[in-house]
């Protein structure tokens, strides 16, 4: 009988599947849904309001049978979450390809996509979720991290030392924001409406402490800060409450931004509504819930411009709050920029974004020796040593050890074939899964985020992504996958992801060196195409080919 219960990836150098590739989808698809990954696992939920690794646990079943038999010439296809086919293809064609919540222009929106959800058509992938390359909150710390790096940068003397952040939302993403902000040497005051996710979070480390009120929460808060001392402080209540009342009173805030589930107004907790009566009311009424769950939002933004106009720094954490408060009528809601344009698009132009990789084996000891690995590829990378370490010593790992750190453009690949040379070698008690976010340089279409305010207009060309899927397949990836409405919602964003396996062959390391080269080169050309200065001398300096630029 298929149904809910406990899942966790095989650990060990023993094969359950046909080959490495094929093994490595399963564990992964497996470890996404571990409960020390998944947000909801009973669910299929992963992270990120409702992304799920398979459409239900019959499709679940299906595809982990599937990647026990598929050979090495095969492929097996996924339509939202549900195996749909096995075709013979090549040893060089990844095994699985992944299509996830798709949907035509005119109908891709949230109504349409859960009235097809009803009818068991379709499921929401979110970004890693169905692309089963989530490795937990770690996964988004580096990026978050290095997000409040540039904040420090821009406006704090490169410290967040002596400042309070304040933000909501400590789901399977925004949980980073206190590590990351408390890494940085800050403050962090963090809201979330749900008593166990501020619990989990200190369970995993990522957060300090919880207040018992707003009073207490502010007195502990302005103590660290003037003792400039870092601290996160988890409080219970709902944002869109609790920030104007923070806003009315004067709180000494330095820096805003938020991460609760904006994206998907049904996984928002509206003002008036008590937090253990929001599922059953988002399932009944969808549209009134729709209505007040933005109607809070517009409150909750407001009062973030009205700490941006009272001097503290402000933006949007790719969580579409801005587009939902607009909706709602409040016409200041783009008044502060995406964090994208605000910080991270220098990034995007060196074809910079979020490496990551787990340890097949289970073992801690592989990703310290990676991590080892990667600090002596790359001596100079300063920042890359800071996080490294830092890493090391805090981060708790969840499901299979893993790792995430930010790499560019002719980084990716020598890290990708160093390790592939470390499997086999015999270094490592097990080959690696080396993948990424969808939020990457030159895999994203998303005009609310990784592609607000391009330099040319082109913020929704969703070209780019298909491209990108298209070239990862086209270069050996194990597995490829195209999504729709991730971070941002339906309707919003179109992505594409790829996951390489390191499992010491030869063939695999000419597959890893071509897709670690042509994956971030798609951003650089991305960002070459939008006019970008940083962008073009990247491709000049390192003989990345653009037609265009060659007349
Ligand atoms: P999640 O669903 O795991 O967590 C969301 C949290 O928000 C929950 O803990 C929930 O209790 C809380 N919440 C909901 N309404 C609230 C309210 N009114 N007041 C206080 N708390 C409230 O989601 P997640 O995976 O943490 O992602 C959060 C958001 O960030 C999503 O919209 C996601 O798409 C976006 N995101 C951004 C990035 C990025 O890099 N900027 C990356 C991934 C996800």
């Amino acid at each position: 009988m298929s149904g809910p219960r406990p899942v966790r990836a095989p650990r060990g150098s023993a094969l359950t599947a046909l080959g490495w590739q094929q093994e490595a989808a399963l564990r992964m698809l497996q470890n996404n849904l571990d409960p020390e990954v998944a947000e909801h696992p009973d669910k299929l939920v992963v992270y990120g309001g409702t992304g799920k690794a398979a459409r239900d646990w019959r499709s679940f079943d299906a595809m982990v049978r599937t990647l026990r038999t598929l050979k090495q010439d095969e492929t097996m296809l996924v339509q939202s979450g549900r195996p749909v086919g096995v075709m013979q293809t090549h040893e060089w064609a990844p095994r699985v390809l992944i299509a996830n919540s798709n949907l035509v222009g005119d109908w891709a929106n949230w109504e349409e996509f859960r009235r097809l959800e009803a009818l068991g058509l379709t499921m929401y992938g979110q970004m890693t979720a169905g692309s089963w390359i989530y490795i937990g909150t770690q996964g988004i710390l580096q990026g978050t991290y290095e997000t409040f790096a540039a904040v420090a940068a821009k406006k704090f003397g490169g410290s967040l030392a002596g400042t309070i952040t304040l933000t909501a939302g400590l789901g399977g993403m925004g949980g980073a924001q206190p590590l990351a902000v408390t890494m940085n040497d800050g403050v962090a005051l963090c809201v979330d409406c749900d008593p166990r996710a501020i619990e989990r979070r200190i369970e995993h480390r990522f957060l300090d402490v919880r207040a018992d009120s707003l009073e207490h929460a502010l007195q502990l808060a302005v103590e660290a800060r003037d003792a400039r001392r870092p601290l996160s402080i988890g409080l219970l209540g709902n944002a869109a409450e609790l920030l104007p009342r923070m806003l009315a009173e004067g709180a000494p805030i330095d820096i805003v931004t938020d991460q609760t589930s904006a994206h998907d107004p049904l996984a928002y907790l509206p003002l008036g509504v008590d937090f253990d009566d929001m599922v059953g009311l988002a399932a009944e009424k969808p549209a009134d819930f729709t209505q007040r769950s933005r109607e809070s939002m517009a409150r909750h933004v407001e009062a973030m411009v009205g700490f941006m106009d009272a001097g503290a720094e402000v933006f949007d954490y790719g969580n579409s709050i801005r587009g939902e408060a607009r909706l709602a009528g409040y016409e200041r809601a783009f008044d502060f920029p995406g964090f994208v344009p605000a910080y991270i698009r220098p990034l995007f132009c060196e074809g910079k974004g979020p490496f990551r990789w787990a340890a097949l084996s289970g073992e801690a000891s592989d990703i310290r020796k990676t991590d080892e690995a990667l600090l002596e590829l790359f001596p100079e990378n300063e920042s890359l040593h800071r996080w490294i370490q830092m890493a090391g010593e805090r981060v708790h790992f969840q499901g299979l050890p893993a790792r995430i750190c930010w790499l560019g453009y002719g980084e990716r690949d020598k890290a990708g074939e160093r390790f592939n040379d470390m499997v086999a070698g015999g270094e490592l008690a097990a080959p690696l899964a080396i993948g990424r976010d969808h939020l990457d340089c030159g895999s994203v279409a998303s005009p609310y985020r990784e592609t607000e305010a391009m330099l040319d207009g082109s913020d929704a060309i969703a070209d780019w992504p298909l491209l990108n899927a298209m070239v990862n397949v086209a270069s050996g990836a194990s597995w490829v996958s195209l999504h729709h409405g991730g971070g941002v919602g339906m309707g919003r964003s179109l992505h594409a992801g790829q996951v390489s396996v390191a499992d010491g062959t030869k063939l695999a390391g000419e597959k890893i060196r071509r897709v670690l080269t042509n994956d971030p080169g798609m951003g650089v050309i991305r960002h070459v195409d939008a006019g970008y200065d940083i962008a073009q001398s990247v491709a000049a300096d390192q003989g990345v080919r653009v037609p265009m630029a060659e007349d």
